[in-house]
């Protein structure tokens, strides 16, 4: 027997209107390019996205057609992604830190048939010329007054483009599993591969986000989202804001300035933050030295990378902050897993709650969880016992763009295997140990490189490191540490090495440390592995 409840499809466009009516008034703060504070309402957001919706309209473009934004964060990004999707086009979300060839391949495999696109990265496009001439056209996010010189075709202003359209446009209704947007993947090996997230497991996926033990998210929050609303959908914030009513602060091209970002914290009020560590490290470097305090900061979700203890300790214990580590990928929309207190370990120790703190988290509902062996078979949640991630649930992946399981990533019995290995403890507290094509095999032993860099990390000399393996005669492979000194800090590799003293298991310790000034990074911002291992190709471990 069938139950009796309503068929009423899950689209992102029910967001914008429910977002309207009930928390109109609530403010969307914008750094931009051109505006240094630019504010409006919700209200005027799905206003201007409607105008978008109706302009786009007259474009001859079908359902399921792909539009692709090439924009940092701020309210006409947002308006994109919601006249966009909402129109039942896909929003193809481009991220500008990618090399010239993996944009031209990402634009041509996405068949973006329009580009939305900041004013600063024209030249971005118009250097790619005959290679995207697919590309029908191009609507540059800014003004009459800041339109640019360029020698793309085809190119439309968006304020004169929304101006010429009416407010109110009825959102079309169609199939919850249809597509909504699509962001490749950075690839560190092989051609980036295209996530394709539909409107139910956008809002899924939302729901999931806000609740108390991921991102608590409510009416009364005002977020900064510096996770680019081009990577991930900014970990889904452009719904889940909407969703609840929270107040949104976006930071524009200012992702990376510690203290702008400071400054938008203390003076919008932001409750909640999300970011990568290193945004976060930008961060307390300039508190620490201008002497700041993060006072209305209450929690921010940070992931996408090992986040070090060092950083946790310094939010908790000098602003007061709870840094809440997150887990999750492209492939997951991005949030699998979250770490916050479960019930009976309240009383752990400052101490125990920092080592609890540093492990990815646990399973959020709707993202299920296995760690399997070699043979596929699942191993113990133990905390000590390791093995691949592989991840199940309604806004996981099921199959990359265009690839038709060419990929091989999925399993025989459907689950997504993440190139991650991890361990999960017996209260379900996962932790990554590494990347599978990182981990450093050893004697027959695995070493987490994630863990020698967390440990580098710490130490107050240390700006960045990288553990990568090397071919080593005796042993197969051994760590080589890499490091990026702190500003205006020094440290010497014996010190370093014996900084590991006690920390890890005395086999576990770096064979030898290499100072760099700077690291290859992905366009993501993670340390590019694969690049590191190219550049010490010929190293050869001192005796
Ligand atoms: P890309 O695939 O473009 O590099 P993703 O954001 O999809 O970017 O990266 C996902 C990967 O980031 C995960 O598979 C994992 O290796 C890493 N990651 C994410 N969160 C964490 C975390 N909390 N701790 C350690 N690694 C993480």
């Amino acid at each position: 027997m069938q139950g009796l409840m309503m068929e009423t499809p899950l689209l992102i466009s029910s967001i914008a209107e429910h977002a309207r009516k009930n928390h109109g008034d609530r403010e969307i703060v914008s750094v931009t390019a051109d505006n240094p504070r630019h504010r409006y309402t919700f209200r005027e957001c799905i206003g201007r996205a409607k105008q978008l919706a109706n302009a786009l309209a007259k474009l001859g473009l079908a359902h399921g057609d792909r539009i692709a934004t090439l924009a940092w964060n701020d309210y006409r990004h947002l308006e994109a992604y919601y006249g966009i999707s909402g129109s039942g086009f896909v929003c193809h979300t481009i991220n500008p830190r990618l090399f010239p060839e993996q944009l031209t391949y990402i634009i041509n495999h996405a068949e973006d048939r329009w580009i939305l696109t900041d004013v600063m990265f024209v030249p971005l496009l118009e250097a790619l010329g005959e290679h995207i001439a697919n590309v029908e056209g191009f609507i540059v996010m800014t003004d009459e007054a800041h339109m640019p010189e360029t020698s793309l075709n085809n190119v439309l202003c968006y304020e004169t483009l929304i101006g010429a359209e009416a407010a109110d446009f009825a959102w079309p209704e169609f199939d919850e599993r249809s597509a909504s947007a699509l962001c490749y993947t950075s690839g560190t090996t092989g051609n980036p591969k295209g996530v394709l997230y539909d409107h139910r497991s956008t809002i899924l996926h939302a729901y999931a986000a806000v609740a108390p033990d991921v991102m608590d998210l409510s009416s009364r929050d005002t977020v900064l989202p510096v996770v680019p609303l081009f990577h991930v959908n900014a970990w889904g914030i452009p719904y889940s804001t909407l969703m609840t009513g929270a107040k949104i602060v976006f930071p524009g091209p200012k992702m990376g300035d510690g203290e702008a970002l400071f400054e938008l914290l203390d003076s919008e009020d932001v409750t909640k933050a999300l970011g990568v560590p290193t945004v976060w490290l930008a961060l307390l470097q300039y508190t620490a030295q201008a002497g700041k305090r993060l006072d209305k900061l209450q929690q921010s979700l940070v992931g996408g990378a090992a986040v070090p203890r060092s950083m946790i300790e310094e939010f908790r214990d000098k602003h007061d902050v709870e840094l809440r580590q997150g887990w999750g990928m492209t492939e997951t929309s991005p949030l699998g897993a979250c770490n916050s207190i479960k019930a009976g370990l309240e009383d752990l120790s400052p101490d125990e709650r920092l080592d609890l703190a540093t492990k990815a988290g646990r399973a959020l509902f709707g993202c299920d969880m296995r760690i399997v062996d070699d043979e596929g078979v699942e191993v113990q949640w133990d905390g000590v016992e390791y093995g691949a991630l592989q991840v199940r649930g309604p806004w996981v992946c099921s199959d990359y763009f265009k690839l038709d399981g060419a990929a091989g990533t999925h399993t025989g019995d459907g689950w997504f295997d993440t190139g991650d290995v991890a361990t999960i403890d017996r209260n379900g507290y996962m932790a990554i140990t590494d990347r599978t094509k990182d981990v450093i095999k050893s004697g027959g032993e695995w070493i987490s490189s994630i863990e020698l860099e967390n440990v580098a990390m710490d130490h107050p000399a240390v700006g960045e490191a990288g553990v990568i393996g090397l071919p080593h005669p005796k042993w197969t492979e051994r760590p080589l540490l890499v490091v990026v000194k702190a500003e205006g800090q020094d440290v010497t590799r014996d010190e370093l090495l014996a900084w590991y003293g006690g920390k890890v298991a005395d086999w576990c310790v770096p064979n030898d440390v290499i100072f760099l000034d700077e690291l290859p990074h992905t366009a993501t911002g993670k340390i590019k592995k694969i690049e590191l291992r190219k550049q010490f190709a010929d190293y050869q471990f001192p005796e």
